[in-house]
Protein backbone atom coordinates (compact mmCIF):
# COMPACT_ATOMS: atom_id res chain seq x y z
CA UNK A 1 0.00 0.00 0.00
CA UNK A 2 1.47 3.63 -1.30
CA UNK A 3 1.95 5.71 1.76
CA UNK A 4 0.95 9.48 1.25
CA UNK A 5 1.72 12.71 3.66
CA UNK A 6 -0.88 15.82 3.75
CA UNK A 7 0.25 18.61 5.56
CA UNK A 8 -2.59 21.09 6.27
CA UNK A 9 -5.32 18.38 6.52
CA UNK A 10 -7.78 19.19 8.95
CA UNK A 11 -8.10 22.94 6.38
CA UNK A 12 -10.39 23.23 3.10
CA UNK A 13 -8.23 21.60 0.28
CA UNK A 14 -5.88 19.36 2.49
CA UNK A 15 -9.03 17.32 3.92
CA UNK A 16 -10.98 16.76 0.48
CA UNK A 17 -7.04 16.05 -0.77
CA UNK A 18 -7.47 13.10 2.15
CA UNK A 19 -10.79 12.10 1.14
CA UNK A 20 -9.67 11.39 -2.27
CA UNK A 21 -6.53 9.70 -1.28
CA UNK A 22 -8.44 7.43 0.97
CA UNK A 23 -10.72 6.76 -1.35
CA UNK A 24 -7.78 5.60 -3.73
CA UNK A 25 -6.64 2.91 -1.77
CA UNK A 26 -3.29 5.10 -0.09
CA UNK A 27 -2.29 4.92 3.63
CA UNK A 28 -2.72 8.73 4.43
CA UNK A 29 -0.52 10.46 7.35
CA UNK A 30 -2.83 13.63 7.78
CA UNK A 31 -0.42 16.34 9.55
CA UNK A 32 -2.09 19.52 11.15
CA UNK A 33 -1.96 22.15 13.70
CA UNK A 34 -5.35 23.17 13.42
CA UNK A 35 -3.97 26.92 13.48
CA UNK A 36 -6.84 28.05 10.44
CA UNK A 37 -7.86 24.56 10.25
CA UNK A 38 -11.11 22.38 11.87
CA UNK A 39 -10.71 19.00 13.72
CA UNK A 40 -14.33 18.29 12.22
CA UNK A 41 -13.43 18.69 8.71
CA UNK A 42 -11.63 15.18 9.59
CA UNK A 43 -13.34 13.41 12.12
CA UNK A 44 -14.91 11.48 9.92
CA UNK A 45 -11.33 10.17 8.91
CA UNK A 46 -10.54 9.32 12.70
CA UNK A 47 -11.89 5.67 12.42
CA UNK A 48 -10.67 5.00 9.00
CA UNK A 49 -7.63 2.05 9.06
CA UNK A 50 -5.93 3.76 6.70
CA UNK A 51 -5.52 7.24 8.34
CA UNK A 52 -3.26 8.32 10.63
CA UNK A 53 -3.62 11.90 12.28
CA UNK A 54 -0.57 13.79 13.54
CA UNK A 55 -1.41 17.21 15.43
CA UNK A 56 2.21 19.01 14.54
CA UNK A 57 3.61 22.28 13.30
CA UNK A 58 5.51 21.42 10.14
CA UNK A 59 8.08 24.39 10.76
CA UNK A 60 9.59 22.21 13.93
CA UNK A 61 11.55 19.16 12.32
CA UNK A 62 9.18 16.01 11.36
CA UNK A 63 9.59 12.45 12.24
CA UNK A 64 7.40 9.82 10.17
CA UNK A 65 8.32 6.35 10.99
CA UNK A 66 8.58 3.92 8.05
CA UNK A 67 8.31 4.34 4.39
CA UNK A 68 6.51 7.61 2.47
CA UNK A 69 5.92 7.74 -1.43
CA UNK A 70 4.57 10.70 -1.77
CA UNK A 71 3.93 13.96 -0.28
CA UNK A 72 1.33 16.85 -0.63
CA UNK A 73 2.27 20.09 1.11
CA UNK A 74 -0.56 22.08 1.80
CA UNK A 75 -0.33 23.53 5.36
CA UNK A 76 -0.83 27.35 5.18
CA UNK A 77 -3.16 30.08 6.13
CA UNK A 78 -4.65 30.68 2.92
CA UNK A 79 -7.43 33.64 3.88
CA UNK A 80 -6.32 37.45 2.98
CA UNK A 81 -7.36 38.00 7.02
CA UNK A 82 -6.19 34.69 8.08
CA UNK A 83 -2.43 35.88 6.66
CA UNK A 84 -2.89 39.51 7.65
CA UNK A 85 -3.55 38.37 11.24
CA UNK A 86 -0.21 35.76 11.51
CA UNK A 87 1.87 37.01 9.24
CA UNK A 88 5.64 35.50 10.41
CA UNK A 89 3.57 31.97 10.83
CA UNK A 90 2.49 32.46 7.48
CA UNK A 91 6.29 33.06 6.55
CA UNK A 92 7.78 30.53 8.16
CA UNK A 93 5.16 27.83 7.14
CA UNK A 94 5.60 28.51 3.30
CA UNK A 95 9.53 28.53 4.08
CA UNK A 96 11.05 26.16 7.03
CA UNK A 97 7.87 24.66 6.85
CA UNK A 98 8.17 23.83 2.86
CA UNK A 99 12.53 23.40 3.76
CA UNK A 100 11.48 20.69 6.63
CA UNK A 101 9.24 18.71 4.15
CA UNK A 102 11.55 18.73 0.98
CA UNK A 103 14.22 17.20 3.40
CA UNK A 104 11.64 14.76 4.49
CA UNK A 105 11.07 13.93 0.95
CA UNK A 106 14.82 13.53 0.15
CA UNK A 107 15.53 11.18 3.12
CA UNK A 108 12.18 8.74 2.14
CA UNK A 109 13.04 9.28 -1.36
CA UNK A 110 9.58 10.28 -1.55
CA UNK A 111 7.45 12.45 -4.71
CA UNK A 112 6.25 15.86 -3.20
CA UNK A 113 3.72 18.43 -4.63
CA UNK A 114 3.79 22.24 -3.12
CA UNK A 115 0.68 24.00 -3.10
CA UNK A 116 1.52 26.91 -4.95
CA UNK A 117 -1.11 29.85 -6.00
CA UNK A 118 -1.88 32.61 -8.34
CA UNK A 119 -1.10 34.52 -5.73
CA UNK A 120 2.36 34.50 -7.19
CA UNK A 121 1.06 36.39 -10.26
CA UNK A 122 0.32 39.42 -7.66
CA UNK A 123 -1.72 42.06 -8.92
CA UNK A 124 -0.76 40.38 -12.78
CA UNK A 125 -0.57 42.75 -15.90
CA UNK A 126 -0.59 39.80 -18.23
CA UNK A 127 -4.47 38.52 -18.29
CA UNK A 128 -5.34 35.94 -18.62
CA UNK A 129 -2.19 34.41 -15.87
CA UNK A 130 0.10 31.93 -18.16
CA UNK A 131 2.37 30.13 -16.08
CA UNK A 132 5.80 32.09 -17.63
CA UNK A 133 4.07 35.11 -16.56
CA UNK A 134 6.47 36.40 -13.51
CA UNK A 135 4.06 38.59 -11.56
CA UNK A 136 3.94 41.61 -10.12
CA UNK A 137 4.39 41.45 -5.85
CA UNK A 138 4.88 44.18 -3.78
CA UNK A 139 7.53 42.55 -1.58
CA UNK A 140 6.79 44.18 1.57
CA UNK A 141 2.79 45.06 1.45
CA UNK A 142 0.55 43.33 3.45
CA UNK A 143 -0.04 40.52 1.38
CA UNK A 144 3.74 40.11 1.00
CA UNK A 145 3.82 37.35 3.96
CA UNK A 146 2.00 35.16 1.43
CA UNK A 147 3.22 35.46 -2.10
CA UNK A 148 7.05 35.85 -0.91
CA UNK A 149 6.86 32.47 1.36
CA UNK A 150 4.82 31.32 -1.64
CA UNK A 151 7.22 32.24 -4.16
CA UNK A 152 10.39 31.19 -2.00
CA UNK A 153 8.38 27.88 -1.66
CA UNK A 154 8.74 27.14 -5.27
CA UNK A 155 11.93 28.53 -5.83
CA UNK A 156 13.72 26.31 -3.25
CA UNK A 157 11.26 23.67 -4.66
CA UNK A 158 12.85 23.98 -7.85
CA UNK A 159 16.54 23.94 -6.02
CA UNK A 160 15.80 20.70 -4.15
CA UNK A 161 14.75 19.24 -7.74
CA UNK A 162 17.61 20.98 -9.31
CA UNK A 163 20.33 20.16 -6.71
CA UNK A 164 19.06 16.51 -5.42
CA UNK A 165 16.96 15.61 -8.30
CA UNK A 166 14.09 14.71 -5.91
CA UNK A 167 10.81 14.47 -7.48
CA UNK A 168 8.74 17.65 -7.41
CA UNK A 169 5.61 18.93 -8.39
CA UNK A 170 4.08 22.25 -8.20
CA UNK A 171 0.28 23.49 -8.62
CA UNK A 172 -0.43 27.15 -8.72
CA UNK A 173 -4.09 27.14 -7.16
CA UNK A 174 -6.41 29.84 -8.57
CA UNK A 175 -9.83 30.70 -5.92
CA UNK A 176 -10.96 27.83 -4.99
CA UNK A 177 -14.38 26.94 -3.15
CA UNK A 178 -16.43 24.14 -1.87
CA UNK A 179 -18.15 22.62 1.97
CA UNK A 180 -15.33 22.80 4.75
CA UNK A 181 -14.63 26.44 3.93
CA UNK A 182 -14.14 28.10 7.01
CA UNK A 183 -17.37 30.13 7.35
CA UNK A 184 -15.50 33.26 9.01
CA UNK A 185 -12.46 33.27 7.12
CA UNK A 186 -12.84 35.86 5.41
CA UNK A 187 -12.99 34.68 1.65
CA UNK A 188 -15.73 36.30 -0.66
CA UNK A 189 -17.49 32.57 -0.75
CA UNK A 190 -17.64 31.90 2.82
CA UNK A 191 -18.30 36.01 3.35
CA UNK A 192 -21.20 36.44 0.93
CA UNK A 193 -22.87 33.12 2.16
CA UNK A 194 -22.38 33.99 5.61
CA UNK A 195 -23.61 37.39 5.03
CA UNK A 196 -27.02 36.07 3.22
CA UNK A 197 -27.94 33.38 5.84
CA UNK A 198 -27.55 36.05 8.86
CA UNK A 199 -30.18 38.31 6.68
CA UNK A 200 -27.02 41.26 6.72
CA UNK A 201 -26.20 43.16 3.55
CA UNK A 202 -23.03 41.72 0.92
CA UNK A 203 -19.75 43.59 1.70
CA UNK A 204 -18.21 44.59 -1.68
CA UNK A 205 -14.63 45.41 -1.36
CA UNK A 206 -14.03 48.57 -4.14
CA UNK A 207 -15.85 49.23 -6.68
CA UNK A 208 -16.53 45.67 -7.42
CA UNK A 209 -15.23 45.43 -10.65
CA UNK A 210 -12.46 43.45 -9.43
CA UNK A 211 -12.67 39.60 -11.08
CA UNK A 212 -11.94 36.60 -9.68
CA UNK A 213 -12.59 32.83 -11.85
CA UNK A 214 -13.85 30.48 -8.72
CA UNK A 215 -12.76 26.67 -9.21
CA UNK A 216 -15.03 23.72 -7.08
CA UNK A 217 -13.45 21.97 -4.83
CA UNK A 218 -13.54 18.27 -7.02
CA UNK A 219 -11.96 19.61 -9.76
CA UNK A 220 -9.21 21.14 -8.25
CA UNK A 221 -8.70 18.02 -6.32
CA UNK A 222 -8.56 16.09 -9.60
CA UNK A 223 -6.17 18.53 -11.18
CA UNK A 224 -3.83 17.98 -8.34
CA UNK A 225 -4.02 14.31 -8.56
CA UNK A 226 -3.70 14.05 -12.47
CA UNK A 227 -0.59 16.75 -11.86
CA UNK A 228 1.00 14.46 -9.08
CA UNK A 229 0.88 11.34 -11.07
CA UNK A 230 2.35 13.37 -14.13
CA UNK A 231 5.97 13.64 -14.80
CA UNK A 232 6.37 17.63 -15.22
CA UNK A 233 8.51 19.21 -12.75
CA UNK A 234 7.50 22.79 -13.71
CA UNK A 235 4.66 25.15 -11.98
CA UNK A 236 1.08 23.94 -13.29
CA UNK A 237 -2.34 26.68 -12.79
CA UNK A 238 -5.20 24.64 -11.94
CA UNK A 239 -8.17 26.56 -11.35
CA UNK A 240 -11.63 27.49 -13.51
CA UNK A 241 -11.18 30.32 -16.05
CA UNK A 242 -14.87 31.55 -16.04
CA UNK A 243 -13.79 35.07 -14.55
CA UNK A 244 -16.80 37.26 -12.65
CA UNK A 245 -16.45 40.45 -11.28
CA UNK A 246 -17.18 40.39 -7.81
CA UNK A 247 -19.99 42.65 -7.84
CA UNK A 248 -22.02 39.96 -10.45
CA UNK A 249 -20.67 37.53 -7.88
CA UNK A 250 -22.52 39.52 -5.24
CA UNK A 251 -25.76 39.61 -6.85
CA UNK A 252 -25.64 35.82 -8.42
CA UNK A 253 -24.97 34.88 -4.43
CA UNK A 254 -28.17 37.21 -4.08
CA UNK A 255 -30.32 35.13 -6.42
CA UNK A 256 -29.07 32.27 -5.30
CA UNK A 257 -29.89 32.55 -1.45
CA UNK A 258 -33.46 34.06 -2.62
CA UNK A 259 -32.40 36.75 0.28
CA UNK A 260 -33.47 40.37 -0.14
CA UNK A 261 -30.15 41.98 1.01
CA UNK A 262 -28.26 44.75 -0.36
CA UNK A 263 -24.64 45.45 -1.99
CA UNK A 264 -22.82 47.72 0.58
CA UNK A 265 -19.01 49.05 -0.77
CA UNK A 266 -16.31 49.09 1.71
CA UNK A 267 -12.62 49.66 1.24
CA UNK A 268 -10.62 47.71 -0.89
CA UNK A 269 -8.27 45.91 0.68
CA UNK A 270 -3.95 46.95 0.12
CA UNK A 271 -2.81 45.14 -2.92
CA UNK A 272 -5.78 42.89 -3.78
CA UNK A 273 -5.32 42.04 -6.91
CA UNK A 274 -7.46 44.07 -9.92
CA UNK A 275 -8.39 41.08 -12.36
CA UNK A 276 -7.09 37.21 -11.94
CA UNK A 277 -8.03 34.59 -14.12
CA UNK A 278 -6.24 31.31 -14.76
CA UNK A 279 -5.01 30.07 -18.42
CA UNK A 280 -5.31 25.92 -18.34
CA UNK A 281 -3.89 25.57 -22.15
CA UNK A 282 -0.66 23.63 -19.89
CA UNK A 283 -3.05 21.91 -17.64
CA UNK A 284 -5.58 20.74 -20.13
CA UNK A 285 -2.45 19.53 -22.84
CA UNK A 286 -0.58 18.18 -19.80
CA UNK A 287 -2.93 16.49 -17.83
CA UNK A 288 -6.03 16.05 -19.84
CA UNK A 289 -7.76 18.03 -17.54
CA UNK A 290 -10.77 20.56 -17.44
CA UNK A 291 -13.08 22.08 -14.95
CA UNK A 292 -16.10 20.00 -15.36
CA UNK A 293 -18.42 21.66 -12.15
CA UNK A 294 -20.10 24.99 -13.22
CA UNK A 295 -20.30 28.04 -10.86
CA UNK A 296 -24.09 27.19 -10.33
CA UNK A 297 -24.00 24.01 -9.48
CA UNK A 298 -20.79 24.67 -7.46
CA UNK A 299 -22.47 27.38 -5.54
CA UNK A 300 -25.42 25.44 -4.88
CA UNK A 301 -23.37 22.63 -3.20
CA UNK A 302 -21.37 24.97 -1.16
CA UNK A 303 -24.83 26.74 -0.04
CA UNK A 304 -26.47 24.00 1.27
CA UNK A 305 -23.36 23.23 3.11
CA UNK A 306 -23.64 26.56 4.62
CA UNK A 307 -26.85 26.08 5.44
CA UNK A 308 -26.83 22.76 7.78
CA UNK A 309 -24.11 24.51 10.11
CA UNK A 310 -25.18 25.41 13.41
CA UNK A 311 -27.24 28.78 14.37
CA UNK A 312 -23.72 28.84 17.10
CA UNK A 313 -21.51 28.49 14.33
CA UNK A 314 -23.26 30.98 11.86
CA UNK A 315 -23.22 33.29 14.19
CA UNK A 316 -19.79 33.31 15.08
CA UNK A 317 -18.98 35.68 12.23
CA UNK A 318 -16.17 37.17 14.33
CA UNK A 319 -12.42 35.92 11.99
CA UNK A 320 -10.82 32.99 13.97
CA UNK A 321 -8.91 33.89 17.25
CA UNK A 322 -5.50 33.45 17.32
CA UNK A 323 -4.11 34.61 20.50
CA UNK A 324 -3.21 31.17 21.59
CA UNK A 325 -0.53 31.42 18.49
CA UNK A 326 1.87 33.91 18.86
CA UNK A 327 4.00 35.42 16.23
CA UNK A 328 7.25 33.90 16.77
P1 LIG B 1 -7.06 26.22 5.10
O1 LIG B 1 -6.71 27.36 5.99
O2 LIG B 1 -8.45 25.69 5.14
O3 LIG B 1 -6.07 25.00 5.34
C1 LIG B 1 -4.73 25.14 5.68
C2 LIG B 1 -4.40 24.15 6.77
O4 LIG B 1 -3.00 24.24 7.09
C3 LIG B 1 -5.16 24.43 8.08
O5 LIG B 1 -5.80 23.26 8.53
C4 LIG B 1 -4.07 24.88 9.04
O6 LIG B 1 -4.35 24.57 10.39
C5 LIG B 1 -2.86 24.15 8.50
N1 LIG B 1 -1.57 24.76 8.88
C6 LIG B 1 -1.18 26.06 8.71
N2 LIG B 1 0.06 26.25 9.20
C7 LIG B 1 0.48 25.03 9.66
C8 LIG B 1 1.69 24.58 10.26
N3 LIG B 1 2.71 25.40 10.51
N4 LIG B 1 1.80 23.27 10.60
C9 LIG B 1 0.76 22.40 10.36
N5 LIG B 1 -0.41 22.78 9.80
C10 LIG B 1 -0.55 24.08 9.46
O7 LIG B 1 -6.69 26.69 3.61
P2 LIG B 1 -6.93 25.96 2.20
O8 LIG B 1 -7.80 26.82 1.38
O9 LIG B 1 -7.30 24.55 2.41
O10 LIG B 1 -5.47 26.05 1.57
C11 LIG B 1 -4.61 24.92 1.56
C12 LIG B 1 -3.38 25.21 0.72
O11 LIG B 1 -3.76 25.55 -0.62
C13 LIG B 1 -2.53 26.39 1.23
O12 LIG B 1 -1.16 26.10 1.04
C14 LIG B 1 -2.95 27.52 0.33
O13 LIG B 1 -1.93 28.49 0.19
C15 LIG B 1 -3.22 26.80 -0.98
N6 LIG B 1 -4.14 27.56 -1.84
C16 LIG B 1 -5.50 27.52 -1.61
C17 LIG B 1 -6.34 28.28 -2.42
C18 LIG B 1 -7.84 28.24 -2.26
O14 LIG B 1 -8.53 28.92 -3.02
N7 LIG B 1 -8.41 27.47 -1.36
C19 LIG B 1 -5.81 29.07 -3.45
C20 LIG B 1 -4.44 29.11 -3.62
C21 LIG B 1 -3.60 28.33 -2.82
N1 LIG C 1 -14.15 40.52 -1.20
C1 LIG C 1 -15.28 41.33 -1.07
N2 LIG C 1 -16.04 41.22 0.07
C2 LIG C 1 -15.74 40.37 1.09
C3 LIG C 1 -14.60 39.53 0.96
C4 LIG C 1 -13.83 39.64 -0.21
O1 LIG C 1 -15.59 42.13 -1.97
O2 LIG C 1 -16.48 40.35 2.09
C5 LIG C 1 -13.35 40.62 -2.43
C6 LIG C 1 -11.85 40.83 -2.19
O3 LIG C 1 -11.56 42.22 -2.03
C7 LIG C 1 -11.26 40.25 -3.46
C8 LIG C 1 -12.23 39.11 -3.82
O4 LIG C 1 -13.43 39.38 -3.09
O5 LIG C 1 -11.27 41.21 -4.50
C9 LIG C 1 -11.71 37.73 -3.44
O6 LIG C 1 -11.28 37.79 -2.11
P1 LIG C 1 -10.78 36.52 -1.31
O7 LIG C 1 -10.42 37.00 0.06
O8 LIG C 1 -11.78 35.43 -1.40
O9 LIG C 1 -9.47 35.98 -2.04
P2 LIG C 1 -8.28 36.62 -2.90
O10 LIG C 1 -8.59 36.20 -4.28
O11 LIG C 1 -8.26 38.12 -2.77
O12 LIG C 1 -7.07 35.97 -2.35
Amino acid sequence: MKKVLITGAAGFLGSHLSDRFIKEGFFVFGMDNYITGDSKNIKHLLDEPNFKFIEHDVTEFIEIEGDLDYILHFASPASPIDYLKIPIQTLKVGSLGTHNLLGLAKAKNARILIASTSEVYGDPLVHPQTEDYYGNVNTIGPRGVYDEAKRFQESITMAYHRFHGLETRIVRIFNTYGPRMRLNDGRVIPAFMGQALRGEDLTVFGDGMQTRSFCYVDDQVEGIYNLLFSDYSYPVNIGNPHEITIKDFAEEIIKLTGTDQKIIYKELPTDDPLQRQPDITLAKKLLNWTPKVDRAEGMETTFNYFKQLSPEELNKSEHKDFSSYTNK
